[in-house]
């Protein structure tokens, strides 16, 4: 089986500071991923550069053996929330429509097939009773479902998610954490970046651990030890105490 994400020696910088150095891993179908590691650590900045959304210094990316501009469409991001401009000024029912189909744009008009399908995704996350609603008039947990939501109308076969439980309520989260076990079952490949510790291995099969460079990857309950853990979080050791974990 191919891998669906690979990453090969990734090195990416800032004005000369490297941001991630030397990450390498491959990740399968059929695998809900958690990306881990302390504030500033790179987490963001290998999601972006997975998606050539910044530029790489070096380093190999591929997915299914493709480019990501050859696979683009089968992949879906939803992005940090403060990369999101809440103000923009669209229906909960646009955004979901617009990604559903990323070429449509603004001029060209949705089929009604189009709304509907994007009325049957907002259905799953519990949303299809606001699609009328403006974006920014939402809750923060209501507005990660509209963009999971999104994502799920784009049909992808990798979803990337950067931080989807900030400012998230916890009945949310549930729905949010369960639609994401329900696409691994069925085989979807999801990648999370996830900065708080406390549920990583209820919600992740496997933890990518970083510290800019890579700190250890695998199986959520190998790399969820304290030992593996301190590495990354060094200096953070109150913070580890707090979260339960001894080192
Ligand atoms: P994380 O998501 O793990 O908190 P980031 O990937 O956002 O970390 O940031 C990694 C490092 O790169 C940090 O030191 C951050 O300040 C820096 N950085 C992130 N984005 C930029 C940018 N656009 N310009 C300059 N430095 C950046
Ligand atoms: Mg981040």
């Amino acid at each position: 089986m191919s891998s669906a994400v690979s990453v090969q020696n990734l090195h990416v910088s800032y004005y000369g500071n490297e941001a991630v150095r030397n990450v390498s891993f491959s990740l399968y179908p059929g695998n809900l991923v958690g990306i881990i590691g302390p504030n500033g650590a790179g987490k963001s900045t290998l999601l972006k550069a997975l998606l050539d959304l910044v530029p790489r210094d070096r380093g190999e990316i591929s997915f299914f053996d493709q480019s990501i501009k050859a696979i683009r469409k089968r992949i879906a991001y939803v992005p940090q929330r403060n990369d999101i401009d809440w103000n923009f000024p669209i229906s909960v029912l646009d955004t979901v429509v617009l990604g559903t189909y990323p070429g449509l744009g603004w001029f060209r008009k949705p089929k009604k097939s189009h709304k509907e399908w994007a009325l049957h995704c907002l259905r799953e996350v519990g949303m299809d009773a606001l699609s009328h609603r403006q974006i920014g008039e939402l809750s923060g947990g209501q507005q990660q479902r509209v963009f999971l939501a999104r994502a799920l109308a784009q049909q992808p076969d990798i979803f990337f998610l950067d931080e989807p439980f900030v400012g998230v309520d916890a009945a949310s989260e549930e729905t949010i954490v369960s639609i994401l076990k329900q696409q691994k079952d069925s085989g979807k490949t999801i990648v999370v970046v996830h900065h708080d510790l406390s549920k990583a291995t209820d919600y992740f099969n496997q933890l990518i651990l970083i510290n800019r460079e890579l700190v250890s990857f695998g199986e959520a309950r190998e790399v969820f030890r304290p030992e593996v853990l301190a590495k990354a979080y060094s200096g953070e050791f109150s913070f580890l105490k707090e979260l339960g974990v001894s080192v």
